[in-house]
């Protein structure tokens, strides 16, 4: 029954990937196939970078393929191929030794679980960043850097999860009936802490971070927080060209210790006013609140998430199925983890939903603060030329996979926006309403 559920659940998760993946691949083809460069990127992108992002597309497309299926079968070669009872006996067994045998052994058996998996998972992300990365010119980490990076995020990794499994296995069998209304609260404040902790400490372990030298654009910066009653805790810098010559921005922290950093290829990219308008955009996120709402719809998930894993702990033959004998608060912790990937799958759309609208209320945000709509319009276009980006998505993909709505979208809602402001130039009557 058990097993039957999961796996109509998981096979349809699978052909729904694979499907919508398929449908992406030959839209760009048609889309982009001997035809022109699209209006809107024709001044940025010339024909040869036009061929160049598709190229890039349907190469990622068609490696998606086969890392799709290879994921799948990694999950159910650890799910049904006997892995977890083995992981069982070592943790028990080595367990056994270390005080307080029953969290010791169930931390050794939830980072076990998770060291395999991402062991197992090494193939297609050497794959996707040695190969299609290096092919396209994106890639600039080596061998040896990468290595590095994953032995600190697994050293990190060891270092956070100890604590936080100690937590919550100790809760879960602890703290009675209502362990999981204790586990929310835990959770929830060990995210915060990291949360303030990621800026000062936990970034710096991989990228090295310097305050912005550039002092004329550190006042208009500082200007534009001003303006829009933002305080932060600094403008840095990032060596994000170490790894990848993809470019961002963005906000870290939370409270007094909020940052701004800069990829050093953005600053690269981008004009001054473009880039102020990227910011813009960021600050509309801390300004608007959103932030603050998505953490309340990731603790609505979180309760929700806790009270079914209540209801597993005490459901005896999901632990049966896939070999576990006895029924124990980390055997159920990483079946959760393990198998909810299917079930949770289908509220993505809803979570880019959300994540969509912001993006648009964040633009918004940046044409007001700036009064302008072109510099944050012509910073879409840059970014998603050095990017290359997928300019055309498939419209059903874009929906399951896109946090973003596209370049275009979002050109044409700040178009839009403009035409409320006072304005020269252009006319917007061309454009539709509903974009
Ligand atoms: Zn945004």
């Amino acid at each position: 029954m058990v097993a039957g559920l999961f796996l109509t659940f998981f096979f349809l998760e699978l052909l729904i990937e694979l499907t919508l993946n398929e449908k992406n691949i030959s839209y760009v083809h048609r889309q982009w196939s001997g035809k022109e460069v699209p209006d809107l990127f024709r001044s940025k992108l010339g024909p040869e970078d036009f061929d160049k992002s598709g190229a890039y597309t349907l190469a990622k497309g068609r490696f998606q393929r086969w890392a799709e299926l290879y994921s799948a079968l990694v999950m159910l070669f650890v799910l049904f191929g006997g892995v977890l009872p083995l992981l069982e006996h070592y943790s028990q067994s080595l367990g056994g030794y270390l005080p307080p045998s029953t969290q010791a052994t169930g931390i050794l058996f939830c980072l076990a679980t998770g060291f395999m998996l991402s062991a197992l998972g090494l193939p297609t992300d050497l794959y996707s960043t040695f190969v299609i990365e290096e092919r396209f010119g994106f890639n600039k980490t080596t061998l040896k850097l990468y290595l590095i990076d994953k032995i600190k995020a697994l050293l990190l990794g060891v270092f956070i999860g100890i604590p936080f499994l100690f937590g919550v296995l100790w809760l879960m069998q602890a703290a009675g009936h209502l362990w999981w209304a204790w586990a929310f609260f835990f959770i929830f404040s060990f995210q915060f802490l990291i949360m303030i902790a990621y800026p000062t400490i936990i970034a710096p372990l991989f990228n090295k971070f310097e305050p912005l030298k550039e002092d004329k654009l550190t006042e208009q910066i500082s200007a534009l927080a001003h303006q829009v009653g933002l305080k932060t805790s600094g403008i840095f810098t990032m060596d994000g060209s170490r790894r990848s010559s993809h470019s961002n921005a963005y906000f870290t922290g939370m409270g007094k210790v909020k940052r701004i950093v800069l990829f050093d290829t953005l600053l690269k990219h981008l004009t001054t006013e473009q880039l102020l308008a990227v910011l813009a955009h960021e600050m509309g996120h801390y300004k608007m609140k959103h932030v603050r709402r998505m953490l309340v719809v990731s603790a609505v998930l979180l309760l929700l998430g806790l009270y079914i894993l209540g209801l597993l702990l005490e459901y005896e033959p999901l632990f049966l199925t896939f070999g576990l004998e006895t029924p124990s608060a980390h055997g159920a912790l990483v079946l959760f983890a393990l198998l909810s990937g299917p079930f949770t799958f289908y509220l993505n759309p809803l979570l880019n939903f959300i994540s969509r609208k912001h993006e648009y209320e964040a633009d918004r945000f940046a044409v007001e603060a700036l009064k302008d709509g072109k510099p944050i319009e012509e910073a879409l276009i840059q970014l998603t030329v050095k990017n290359l980006s997928n300019l055309t998505p498939h419209p059903w993909y874009s929906a399951y996979h896109y946090s973003h709505p596209s370049p275009a979208e979002r050109i044409h809602a700040i178009r839009h926006n403009l035409s409320s402001l006072p304005r020269k130039g252009e006319d917007p009557t061309h454009l539709s309403p509903n974009s």
